[in-house]
């Protein structure tokens, strides 16, 4: 395990078999450029050093563990969180974003495209673009566009442009599509910047390595404060970026549970959920390999989460590859069970969580009932600022 991230990906960008690059050929030659490039920038002094000083100095990094302890009091267990929610823009997204962008300054590239789901990965970019002094456009699905409008109001006064998606579901899906072929139109001086650990080779390696700071710092954090390791570690999955941000430092511990929590959304039929890796099966979408839930022709199927950010149809390769090798168990939580923890870790803890989050602090719920000796690190991803109106009107409040 030790030569763990020297293994994975190999260098065409395959986890066991998942991941890859499936993609045209003009695309294949400018993915080739960019891992090419990453390999050789991402070594060099310069890039390491201003990559920590950005980390330190702007957004705030470490974000601290915060023991919860009166929702430990109530649920059992002992509790922790890593505050990512805390982390400037509010989510772990600017970790890579800032990586990405880094490295697109240092490629010569003048604009900054991708999608954004719930939002908080456009807002991480347009963010990055600003701090760099480079263009962006951000694709949304209408749909999101709608339900998130506090972060398209975020994005536009950072200075990015919005494309709205109108195909299909209108939602993440579609936005990445969307992004895909505004790249491919101006290669030369564009980059794509994915949000997760999905997409063609080099994007979920390089996704991945600039998420691990989360879980170097919280296994150091951790061990710190109580002076083990935690029981489980547990983590929200859409793409999977903050998971495997925080997985990657657990991996070797055999003595860690690691919890990987996608959305059972509103029933467990095709197209109510995007529990990808719970019901899906392998296949190809945006251009990688990867559990997946598919139609019955094969092609992705209509997904749908009450968390804009985990409505994905595929998943990272590298969850792929986990699940098949049980590195990490991977669950389901629905969106009644977010909205009660959301509000729960709101009212206990005064930490208002993304409902991406509240996934998995739902999850880590159970688990303390479940298992009341044991100690729990969950990566809070995000915080729920962007969800309240969307919540309360929907869900009402709680007594
Ligand atoms: C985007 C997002 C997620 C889901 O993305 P991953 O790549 O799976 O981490 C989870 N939490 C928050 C707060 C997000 O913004």
């Amino acid at each position: 395990m030790s030569n763990y991230f020297k293994t994975y990906p190999d260098s065409e960008g395959f986890f066991d078999g998942y991941g890859g690059a499936f993609i045209p050929p003009a695309l294949e030659v400018e993915m080739k450029k960019i891992a090419d490039a990453y390999h050789t920038i991402s070594k060099s002094h310069n890039f390491i050093q201003e990559l920590r000083s950005i980390r330190k100095h702007y957004q705030g990094r470490p974000t601290p563990v915060y023991y919860c302890s009166r929702l430990s009091e109530k649920y059992g267990g002992r509790i922790y969180l890593k505050r990512e929610d805390l982390n400037h823009t509010g989510a772990h997204k600017l970790n890579h974003c800032m990586g990405e962008a880094l490295l697109a300054k240092h490629l010569g590239k003048k604009k900054l495209i991708a999608e954004t789901g719930a939002g908080q990965h456009g807002v991480a970019l347009a963010t990055a673009a600003a701090y760099f002094g480079l263009e962006c456009e951000i694709h949304m699905g209408e749909v999101d566009i709608k339900k998130q409008h506090p972060n398209v109001v975020r994005m536009k006064i950072l200075g990015a442009e919005i494309v709205p998606v109108t195909k299909g579901l209108k939602t993440l899906k579609e936005a990445v599509d969307s992004a895909f072929e505004a790249y491919l139109k101006d290669p030369e001086n564009t980059i794509y910047c994915i949000g997760s650990v999905v997409g063609p080779h080099p994007f979920p390696m390089m996704v991945r390595d600039f998420q691990r700071v989360v879980g170097i710092e919280a296994r150091e954090q951790y061990l710190e404060m109580t002076g083990e390791l935690p029981d489980h570690v547990v983590a929200c999955v859409g793409g999977g970026s903050n998971a495997i941000g925080i997985f990657s430092a657990f991996l070797e511990d055999d003595e860690c549970q690691i919890h990987g929590v996608e959305p059972a959304g509103r029933s467990l039929d095709l197209g109510d959920h995007a529990a990808t890796m719970k019901f899906g099966s392998p296949g190809v979408i945006h251009g990688f390999k990867c559990y997946m839930l598919k139609d019955e022709q094969g092609e992705p199927a209509p997904v749908y989460s009450v968390a804009s950010g985990l409505d994905y149809p595929g998943v990272g390769p590298e969850h792929s590859m986990l699940k098949d090798t049980e590195a990490v168990n991977y669950d389901i939580i629905n969106d009644e069970d977010a909205i009660d923890a959301f509000y729960e870790l709101s009212r206990l803890e005064g930490i208002i969580p993304a409902i991406e989050s509240a996934h998995a602090v739902a999850y880590a719920l159970k688990l303390a009932k479940a298992h009341p000796q044991k100690s729990i690190l969950v990566n809070l991803s995000g915080r729920g600022d962007k969800d309240i109106d969307y919540v309360v009107e929907t869900y009402g409040l709680p007594d």
